[in-house]
């Protein structure tokens, strides 16, 4: 086989073989581990040297079904609590499928009239879920990375404006550094994102009251108020990672007015507290921010990858990552134009699909029973590490993630650590369910988190088992 027009009528077939692989794959994941060491060999079948003569359609799909389905992280599994990790929906993968076949470019209207339509839609959907105000725009990017990068590529471009520079056109030569204040629960990606857009990722002045990072209010307006009326940007943390704890939105909200600020809010999972009446508090002042970065592929349970960011003044976006001057392809505000141009990738694939699906399928009534179905569940599991002797909640739990660790008495706070750390360890490599370890408040803590759209209590009891048993285990080294 050597050209891929000889293999033309392939592709149905080819789909078909992956169906029937389907039905078994995702009938497994309630049950299955997440990973399978013993099936770790079979990524060799990957390998081998660039083939010469191609195997054919055929082949190489089952020979891919056959490696993928043994090898892959069961992550979109009901057991996953590592990270921040979603699965997907029925009708979120089933319309990335969709979105394979049709293979529509969203870079703008005039390559795909649809995908720019749909992601239009899709974005105000996005905005009315989140309780923002109509008149919001933004970009389906790849990742809250991504979304933070846009969010505060609008920020330099805003800050650029104020300080009567254009940073799009000149760059950051001869500004001084452009202020960034947060809280210590600001996320690494955020820091990645200051980094890419050239401010360095240390251009974040932590304003920190506690070894675990609340926000120094105080300290950020005194800092504030030094700048002289010089703009700066503040970002809030809508759900920090280790124990799903909220920056006070309200309150920075209301020094950004003061201060004349630009108000950036990471919510990459904690965005989605706003689908809840039990939880909506946790992100009211969201309204009074300029920018907004959250995930779809984590609590809205679409596949990777799928981030998005809105913005209060959709103009910026073009401004700030339109492409003027090439003849072939438009303008940002031209009628062919589109969101290529409102954002950082320029060619990119048509991710509002599963979104638009899986929110067709379910609604905001549907997203809201899942909430607060993963609300309970983090209720359960603190309640299940509240009642056993050797385990210890480190934070409340204001969302969907239970910070806790093993302890004993007597154990020094060292001799702890390491023992937290085995049973992380030992937790990756057993695999019947999925947690890693962080450092809350200087201590090494497990973190598990719970927003996929198929975890029941048995899958959060047989994760409190497993942890009890992996404790007792490792326990011989350690306590
Ligand atoms: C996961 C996460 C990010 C980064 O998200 P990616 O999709 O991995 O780029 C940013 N901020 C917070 C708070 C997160 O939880």
């Amino acid at each position: 086989m050597a050209d891929p027009l000889l293999d033309r009528d392939a592709a149905a077939a080819a789909l078909a073989r992956v169906t029937a692989a389907a039905g078994p794959y995702l009938d497994s994941l309630a049950e299955r581990a997440v990973h399978d060491p013993a099936a770790g060999g079979l990524l060799a079948g990957l390998g081998g040297p660039l083939p010469e003569h191609g195997a054919g359609t055929a082949a190489a799909v089952d020979r891919l079904l056959e490696i993928g389905t043994a090898t892959a992280t069961a992550s979109s599994g009901p057991r996953f609590f590592h990270f921040v990790t979603g699965g997907s929906t029925p009708a979120a993968l089933a319309a990335d499928w969709t979105a394979g076949l049709l293979d529509q470019n969203a870079f703008a209207r005039v390559s795909s009239a649809f995908a720019h339509e749909a992601e239009t839609v899709v974005l105000d959907w996005l905005r009315d879920l989140v309780g923002l105000p109509p008149g919001w725009g933004g970009a389906l990017v790849g990742s809250a990375t991504f979304a933070n990068f846009t969010a505060l590529g609008c920020a330099t471009q805003w800050w650029g404006e104020h300080r009567g520079a254009d940073t799009v056109r000149d760059g950051l030569a001869g500004l001084p550094r452009m202020p960034v204040f947060s809280g210590g629960y600001v996320h690494a990606s955020a820091r990645k994102a200051l980094q890419m857009l050239g401010h360095g990722r240390d251009a974040v002045e932590v304003c920190a009251r506690d070894a675990v990072g609340r926000v120094d209010l105080e300290g950020m307006e005194r800092r504030l108020a030094a700048l002289g009326g010089a703009p700066a940007v503040i970002i809030a943390n809508a759900g920090e990672v280790n124990a799903g704890d909220f920056d006070p939105v309200e309150s920075l909200a209301e020094l950004a007015a003061r201060y004349g600020a630009w108000l950036h809010v990471d919510g990459a999972f904690g965005l989605f507290a706003a689908l809840s009446p039990r939880t909506e508090h946790l992100v009211r002042g969201i309204d009074r921010a300029h920018s907004v970065a959250a995930d779809a592929h984590k609590w809205l349970n679409v596949p990777y990858e799928s981030g998005f960011a809105l913005i209060r003044e959709p103009g910026r976006l073009g401004t700030a990552f339109g492409m003027p001057g090439a003849a072939y392809l438009p303008g940002p505000q031209d009628p062919g134009g589109g969101y290529g141009l409102y954002g950082p990738e320029s060619s990119r694939r048509a991710r509002s699909l599963p979104i638009w699906a899986t929110l067709s399928a379910y609604g905001r009534h549907g997203y809201r029973a899942m909430v607060e179905r993963h609300l309970d569940l983090a209720g359960h599991l603190a309640w299940r590490v509240d009642e056993a002797p050797e385990l210890e909640r480190l934070a409340d739990v204001p969302l969907c993630i239970v910070c806790f660790r093993v302890t004993a008495p007597g154990l020094p706070a060292a001799e702890l650590d390491r023992w937290n750390r085995a049973v992380g360890e030992a937790l990756l490599a057993d695999g019947r369910v999925f947690c890693g370890t962080t450092v809350y408040g200087g201590r090494v803590a497990l973190r598990p988190a719970i927003v996929n759209w198929r975890t029941t209590e048995a899958d959060i009891d047989l994760f409190v088992d497993v942890v009890r048993e992996l404790a007792e285990r490792t326990r011989g080294h350690h306590g």
